[in-house]
């Protein structure tokens, strides 16, 4: 799974692709990766630094 962040509201989810649409502002948004490989936020699962 891959964790996906609305670079327009923040607003973040995971799946295997980001969205079409944003569910959360309704726009077609750039949604980036901000998974979090690290063992540090492995509970989150996300990278806090993003
Ligand atoms: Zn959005």
């Amino acid at each position: 799974m891959t964790e996906w962040k609305c670079s327009d509201c923040g607003y973040s989810m995971s799946g295997d692709k980001p969205p079409e649409v944003c569910p959360s502002c309704q726009h077609k948004c750039e949604f980036i990766d901000v998974t979090c490989y690290i063992p540090e936020c492995k509970e989150e699962g996300r990278d806090y630094r993003l």
